[in-house]
């Protein structure tokens, strides 16, 4: 299962994704790009996952993530997409995102409607939230890794 590739350490440049409206539905998400994307484990399972992020040396957020399968490449390659859970007042496209995963939520799903499914992701965010606060997760919030030095891309460790 997911539990067994977590906490997972990823750091990489945020790249313009397939336009599929995350923003418009107020749920922007940050794409990786395909290399970053390939450097993660290829038997980790597509899902909503949770953890934290930073932008740049920026402070740390909760985040929620997304593994999926990448409609660009006609699902045969996996997207990674983060959902950092704070109000930015600009873009940050070309930025280094560092994020740490700390928790598998559920499966992907099929929504019947655009509604079903932002109340799936506005509860994948509750859900997030109140499981970030606990100990085991908070103390990653911390972890040094945050605070080495900008640009170095490491992927797990
Ligand atoms: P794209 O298809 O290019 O990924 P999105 O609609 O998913 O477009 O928007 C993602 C972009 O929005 C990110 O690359 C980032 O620059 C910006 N953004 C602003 N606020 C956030 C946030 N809270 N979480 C993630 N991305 C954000
Ligand atoms: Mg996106």
């Amino acid at each position: 299962g997911a539990m067994r590739h977590l906490p997972y350490f990823c750091r990489g440049e945020v790249v313009k994704g397939f336009g599929r409206g995350s923003k418009e539905l107020g749920i922007p998400t940050a794409n990786f790009s395909e290399q970053v994307v390939e450097s993660f484990p290829s038997d980790i399972p597509t899902g909503i996952y949770y953890g934290w992020a930073c932008v740049g040396n920026g402070d740390v957020h909760k985040m929620v993530l997304s593994i999926g399968w990448n409609p660009f490449y006609k699902n045969i390659k996996k997207s990674v997409e983060t959902h950092i859970i704070h109000t930015f007042k600009e873009d940050f496209y070309g930025e280094i995102l560092s994020i740490v995963i700390t928790g598998y939520i559920r499966p992907e799903k099929n929504f019947d409607s655009l509604d079903a499914l932002i109340s799936a992701i506005q509860e994948d965010i509750e859900e997030a939230k109140r499981q970030l606060d606990l100990p085991e997760h908070l103390k990653l919030k911390e972890d040094n890794f945050f605070h080495l030095p900008e640009g170095k891309i490491v992927n797990n460790r």
